[in-house]
């Protein structure tokens, strides 16, 4: 048996708690690898309170990423001894997931660890972080550049939000980061924002079409605010859209498309063909800088992932949170 986090079902909702998993009960793959480091993400949230139905099958260990080291393989990418991450592809939700010390998973899942990044440092990015650079490549496709003007990043304060605004600001774009607690500004410009707004400012109802005020954004929160950024955006401008912290609605009409030629690049983080993932984490080793990354970083135990699951829900999570496995 191993250490894990299970969620089962219970008579109203799930229950979630640390026990001991049967290593039989593990689901088909062709690698096993020994996890170290894991995250809470926002769907960890969900998923270890039961607030929405992340969980697809049960009895589950949650936890949607890892880093660790490769402990059994068939697979002919993979031996015994490789350092590697995985994110997504139904981990946590339909497959057994992260939250423990052993993960079986297939290695076409997997992304060696880059060079020179530690397992921890992986996890410290985790989904969050390898989301936010997979809204910088499409803004990148779309053919932003820093010259193009100011980006604007949404929930800066929040995992995706404060590696999008480091990334960002290191490649370099002018950020604004918008928050919902200006409390933290001097966190956000010391990861390189060059103004920090209020969230307020984007919430209320959007017009069609307002002052243009950035180039391409980074939005996590969705809602209102996605329907203000893009009624903001200039001409010819793009924002990938990866998060829904405030809403899954989108109360936006077309006129940023139709007037402005502005995108909406939509992001995916979980079902990522490998090659992009292999380039946003080849490009996180490059493009994120390490001090930063420590900076938005906070280390919890296996034991303390329930407890803090109600916190990330509530916004109050500042940076990324990595979980220590063993
Ligand atoms: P997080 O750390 O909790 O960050 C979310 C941030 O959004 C919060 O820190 C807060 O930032 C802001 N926020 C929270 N509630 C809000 C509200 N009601 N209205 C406006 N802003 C609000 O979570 P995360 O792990 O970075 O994830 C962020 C979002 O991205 C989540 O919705 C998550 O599901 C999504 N996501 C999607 C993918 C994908 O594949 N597309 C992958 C990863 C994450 P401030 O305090 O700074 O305002």
């Amino acid at each position: 048996t191993f250490k894990a986090i299970r969620i089962d079902k219970a008579d109203k909702g799930t229950t979630a708690a640390l026990t001991q998993f049967d290593e039989a009960e593990l689901m088909e793959g062709d690698v096993t690898v020994a996890v170290e480091w894991s995250t809470l993400n926002y769907k960890d949230g969900l998923a270890v309170t039961g607030k929405a139905p992340v969980v697809r099958r049960f009895p589950m260990i949650a936890g949607i990423d890892f880093a660790g080291t490769v402990a059994q393989s068939s697979h002919p990418d993979w031996k015994v001894g490789d350092k590697v991450v995985c994110n997504g592809w139904g981990m946590g939700e339909t497959h057994l997931g992260a939250y423990a010390e052993k993960a079986r998973v297939k290695g076409d899942w997997l992304v060696r660890l880059p060079d020179g990044m530690s397992t921890r440092e992986a996890m410290a990015i985790g989904t969050a972080g390898y989301t936010a650079m997979l809204s910088v490549l499409a803004l990148e496709q779309h053919g932003l550049t820093p010259a193009s003007g100011p980006v604007v990043v949404t929930g800066a304060a929040g995992g995706v939000g404060s590696v999008a605004t480091a990334v960002l600001s290191k490649l370099g774009y002018q950020v604004i980061a918008s928050t919902g607690r200006m409390s933290e500004a001097d966190y956000l410009k010391g990861l390189g924002a060059a103004e920090v707004i209020d969230r307020a400012e984007l919430t209320g109802a959007a017009k069609p079409l307002a002052k243009e005020r950035w180039a391409g954004g980074v939005d996590s929160v969705g809602s209102t605010t996605l329907a203000n950024l893009l009624s903001m955006t200039k001409y010819g401008g793009a924002i990938a859209a990866c998060g829904l912290a405030a809403g899954m609605d989108l109360p936006s009409s077309v006129a940023p498309f139709i007037l402005r030629g502005v995108c909406l690049l939509g992001i995916d983080s979980v079902m990522c063909p490998l090659p992009r993932r292999q380039l946003a984490w080849s490009r996180l080793a490059s493009d994120l800088d390490r001090r930063k990354l420590a900076d938005i970083t906070q280390e919890i135990t296996l034991d303390q992932v329930v407890g803090t699951g109600p916190k990330i829900l509530a916004g109050q999570v500042r940076g990324r949170i990595v979980v220590k496995i063993v």
